[in-house]
């Protein structure tokens, strides 16, 4: 019995990777759950798969969901300790960082420094404190396994490869709903817009990150960490049909790719069992119908995110936090309907452009470039309130 740890259990990837489990319960045992404030689903959860903690990051959910769990034994912990305490506990095996944001960064620390393995979802950690958490998974002995869909199949085409053989990573991206769009069209778009992926069925955040291409630029900062690259070492692809969920060139020319359809429970599932492949009910793939496949290249002018990603991450050090925290932020803003598509980038830039950077941010400076470029974000909208 392989003993899991569900962290963000409510979320896309959460109830995907509960799927999974529920499929396969002579295998694996969920032993923890989190979540933020969904206290209704964590309950279902909670009598369903038994678990021995579940923690709530949000106190007052905490409150509630101990008074209705009181038939039960579960332990209902709160707040960022309790997010810990599961994370951290001492039966588990793997812990599933599924997990929106920079919340993911402390409990995953606390993870591998007690010997779990991760599966991770949660891009925002590494992209803040990769050069913290690759070290550190590497002196407790932990894998990490990607569950990120591109970087599970950079993953698997990289297995029983040399890693020095490796000539580049092709990161491929769907392009998003906005794909064909012009600049002057993606200033009107709304989130509802935003939130009509083509290919893939993700969680508000993800989705409008796939439509500014700030998720392709997240992932390229998360492959470097992962698979130890430079940035120049990887090659965004756009690729409408999302059946090549990404390659690697190795350098006698050999292209290996993982095709499949999208779908998410293929690469969760991966990370919790590998290297095996137990059969999962997931739509095959018809070459034929499909006929044919495309690729283009990415637009960081239309994009400007993306661009801003790469200039965060040629910087570093606290730089790719404020560039997370502010798309974040901005992303938040935009969700509520407050500022438009293209002020998402625009705000980033300036929290970038104004937000004091730090060559080698330890956790708790990283938190504090958070703070600060959710201040900038903050600022910068109100002034955009004012002049409207
Ligand atoms: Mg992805």
């Amino acid at each position: 019995m392989k003993k899991i740890v569900v962290m963000g259990s409510t979320g896309s990837i959460g109830t995907q990777t509960l799927d999974i489990a529920r499929e396969h319960k002579d295998e694996l045992e969920v032993v923890a759950l989190t979540a933020c404030l969904s206290v209704d689903m964590m309950e279902q959860q909670a009598r369903e798969f038994s678990p021995k903690i579940v923690a709530m990051y949000d106190e007052k959910s905490a409150g509630e969901l101990s008074a209705r769990l009181k038939d039960t034994d579960i332990k209902v912990l709160a707040g960022m300790d309790g997010l810990i305490a599961a994370a951290s506990m001492e039966e588990a095996d793997t812990v599933v960082t599924a997990m929106v944001g920079m919340i993911g960064i402390r409990p995953t620390i606390a993870a591998i420094e007690a010997g779990h393995d991760i599966a991770l979802a949660n891009k925002e950690t590494l992209v803040c404190a990769g050069h913290i958490i690759m070290p550190l998974a590497k002196r407790c002995n932990v894998s990490i396994y990607p569950v990120d869909s591109e970087h599970s199949a950079i993953f698997q085409s990289l297995d029983s490869e040399d890693h020095a053989d490796v000539e580049r990573i092709i990161l491929t991206a769907s392009g998003g709903p906005f794909r064909t769009c012009s600049y002057e069209q993606l200033e009107g778009m709304t989130a509802a817009d935003a939130l009509k992926h083509p290919n893939w069925s993700m969680g508000a955040k993800i989705t409008v990150d796939s439509a500014t291409l700030v998720n392709k630029g997240l992932e390229v900062m998360e492959a470097c960490h992962l698979f130890g690259v430079g940035l120049d070492d990887i090659e965004v692809v756009i690729h409408p049909q999302s059946i090549i969920h990404s390659a690697v060139m190795f350098r006698d020319g050999a292209i290996m790719a993982q095709m499949g359809s999208p779908d998410m429970k293929l690469p969760i599932q991966y990370a919790l069992f590998y290297p095996r492949r137990p059969y999962l009910a997931t739509e095959r793939v018809d070459l034929v119908k499909l006929g044919s496949l495309t690729f283009e290249k990415p637009d960081p002018e239309k994009f400007k995110g993306f661009k801003y990603a790469y200039e965060a991450a040629r910087c570093g050090g606290s730089m790719p936090t404020v560039f997370n925290a502010a798309n974040e932020r901005a992303v938040a803003l935009f969700l509520k309907g407050k500022i438009g598509f293209t002020d998402i980038a625009r705000l980033i830039k300036n929290a970038m452009d104004t937000v004091p950077v730090s060559a080698d941010p330890d956790v708790d400076m990283i938190f504090e470039a958070e703070d600060a470029a959710i201040a900038a974000v903050d600022k910068m909208c109100e002034h955009l309130g004012e002049k409207n």
